[in-house]
């Protein structure tokens, strides 16, 4: 095994240490016949702390919860998760202090696998580790994505509950091949579709997209409408705690809301685009498939916007 990021903090539930046991990242902890690496079999969340405070961690947990109730784990309760999380956040700060606030932020995963193959118990850690520079680039600068068929049609997940569509589970070799694919195409990112050329979800993320109308307001003036909309989040996709928190903030600051069905011409069609996750944010979308979405300075106004409103998520 070749050694982790110096950076990562490890922190073990265990029933033995109340506040989790920390591991040291650099020397083997799991066994080879881990469940988790002989099969991809289990569950896992990404969330970011920022300034020793990790976001939206009770819709976490709660994902976490039902992804593993998908998989039939049977995982800790959240207070052993909530101390495990807290005890890695202050050893990563401890290790790492920051050299200003808005620097002070930290990648913080949990994992669970459905342990060593013929124990009964899952494994289960906290990891803390910096977050990466590309996503603060993509943030600022926009990305160019491309749609792939994911190859199954928008009703499998009701059809198949075993596919495990509305799980995050560790078994992301599919999405980051597909991250790959759009790389070497010279694009940054994916929008997924159905077999019935439904909008699915980016690898990694949740779409966005927004709509202005303008219209008159019978006073001699003009009235805009902001829109927001994301996918059907029963077309098998995850549902993104990014995109539920920021459409509660939408609603209250007067944005419409409305849930697809979405099709790739409602894409060309926005007036802007985002894919949305924990740790990158707000992507805006600059070019699908090589077609400009809306306007730079549209894009650039509304990412403004609705930058401001992800900012006072907790
Ligand atoms: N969809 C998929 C497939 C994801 O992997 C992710 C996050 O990693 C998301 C959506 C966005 O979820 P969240 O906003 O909770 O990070």
């Amino acid at each position: 095994m070749t050694s982790a990021a110096p950076a990562t903090v490890l922190v073990f539930l265990d029933p033995q240490s109340e506040n989790g046991r920390i591991a040291d990242a650099s020397k083997p902890q799991l066994m080879a016949t881990d469940q988790g690496a002989t099969r991809g079999d289990g569950v896992f969340e990404s969330m970011l702390a920022v300034q020793g405070h990790p976001r939206k961690l009770d819709a976490h947990l709660r994902r976490l919860a039902g992804s593993a109730r998908l998989l039939d784990l049977d995982i800790p309760a959240q207070d052993a998760w909530r101390k495990a999380i807290q005890t890695a956040i202050t050893e990563y700060r401890r290790q790492h202090p920051a050299p200003a606030p808005e620097e002070d932020e930290a990648v913080v995963k949990l994992l669970v696998t459905r342990g060593v193959e013929g124990a009964d118990a899952p494994t289960c850690w906290v990891q803390a580790s910096p977050v990466p520079a590309s996503g603060r680039r993509q943030r600022e600068a926009g990305i160019d994505v491309i749609l792939l068929d994911r190859g199954y049609d928008s009703e499998v997940g009701e059809r198949a509950p075993w596919l495990l569509l509305g799980a995050k589970t560790l078994s992301y070799a599919v999405n980051m091949a597909a991250l790959r694919h759009a790389r070497k195409q010279g694009a940054d990112d994916v929008i997924f579709t159905s077999s019935d050329g439904r909008v699915l979800e980016g690898p990694t993320s949740t779409v966005l997209l927004a709509h202005l109308e303008t219209a008159e307001d019978g006073a001699g003036g003009t009235r805009t409408t902001r829109r927001l909309i994301t996918p059907q989040l029963d077309s098998g996709i995850l549902p993104g705690t990014s995109q539920g928190a920021l459409f509660a903030a939408a609603r209250a600051a007067g944005w419409e809301l409305g849930y697809g069905p979405l099709e790739p011409r409602d894409l060309f069609d926005a007036d802007a685009v985002w894919l949305i996750s924990s740790i990158r944010l707000l992507a805006p979308v600059n070019h699908i498939d090589g077609r400009e979405i809306g306007t730079p300075a549209l894009r650039k106004q509304l990412t403004a916007e609705l930058n401001e409103l992800f900012a006072t998520i907790e």
